[in-house]
């Protein structure tokens, strides 16, 4: 099984043997793993099964108990989340992490980002640089609206929007589709390869097959805490997901 489409490029994220316990459950035995620069690689895995967990290893939020974190290659050291933000690793969580009475220009521009230089932007920058960003997106928002006015679909759109104007070079989401309507899953879909194109990675943690083989390059499937199968989405069918993530033989029944 050939590894990635592109073996020549470093890896923007090589995770080394990293295992995670809270006290006596191990949430992560022994995972390596890399995430490339331009790439759409679904998570998948049963719950339970470490996916929450690698994305706040990878984000900083949790130390590994052993095991590395490179970033661009290199070791990060002592790592937490404002280094994992200035890298340009973005999570993007089930509730957004959004300010729900601020505006939606409020909440795209409130960040350290909105600096430019070493001078605060005013507020008719603050508007266009965030008619900017859901322009590049392709979406239109309510630019004075409460961000807790807006449906889902569209507070999903503001993170994204956000980690966008935050300079991410990785965007994690974690089960993006959960609360979406079919055209809304589209239209994400859309948004990830654009953001694909310019070279932004996108981790898409996801257990619902058909979505995983529409939109991933690569896919990585957990088990009990274990990177279980690895490869090319084009290696992959729905029976063979579902064997890896249940570590069940259907064939065999
Ligand atoms: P997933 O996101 O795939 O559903 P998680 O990463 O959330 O899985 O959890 C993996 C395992 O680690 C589970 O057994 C879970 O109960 C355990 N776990 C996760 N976070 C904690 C925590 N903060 N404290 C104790 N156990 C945890
Ligand atoms: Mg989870």
């Amino acid at each position: 099984m050939t590894d990635t489409p592109d073996v020549a490029r470093t890896p923007l994220i090589d995770l080394l043997g990293v295992t995670k316990r809270f006290g006596g459950v191990t949430a992560l035995r022994d995972v390596s793993m890399s995430i490339y620069p331009g790439e759409i690689l679904c998570l998948a895995g049963e719950n339970g099964s470490g996916k929450s967990t690698i994305i706040k290893v990878i984000s900083g939020v949790y130390r590994a108990d052993e095991g590395a974190v490179l970033i661009d290659g290199q070791p990060v050291g002592a790592y937490d989340p404002v280094k994992s933000t200035s890298a340009g690793i973005e999570v993007i969580y089930q509730d957004f992490a959004l300010f729900p009475t601020l505006s939606v220009v409020e909440n795209l521009t409130l960040n350290g980002f909105l600096r430019e230089g070493r001078q605060l932007i005013d507020r008719q920058r603050a508007r266009a640089l965030a008619a900017d960003v859901l322009a590049r997106l392709g979406v239109s928002l309510p630019l004075d609206a409460a961000v807790e006015t807006l449906p889902t679909s569209g507070k999903q759109l503001v993170a994204i929007a956000r980690a966008v104007l935050a300079n991410a070079r990785l965007i994690i989401m974690d089960e993006p589709t959960t609360a979406l309507t079919g055209l809304e899953v589209e239209r994400l879909f859309r948004i990830a390869r654009d953001l694909r194109a310019h070279g932004i990675a996108i981790l898409f943690v996801s257990h619902k097959m058909r979505e995983m083989l529409e939109i991933s390059d690569r896919l990585v499937v957990f088990r009990n805490g274990r990177k279980v199968a690895e490869g090319p989405i084009a290696d992959f069918d729905e029976p063979a997901i579902t064997r890896a993530m249940t570590g069940q033989d259907l064939d065999r029944g």
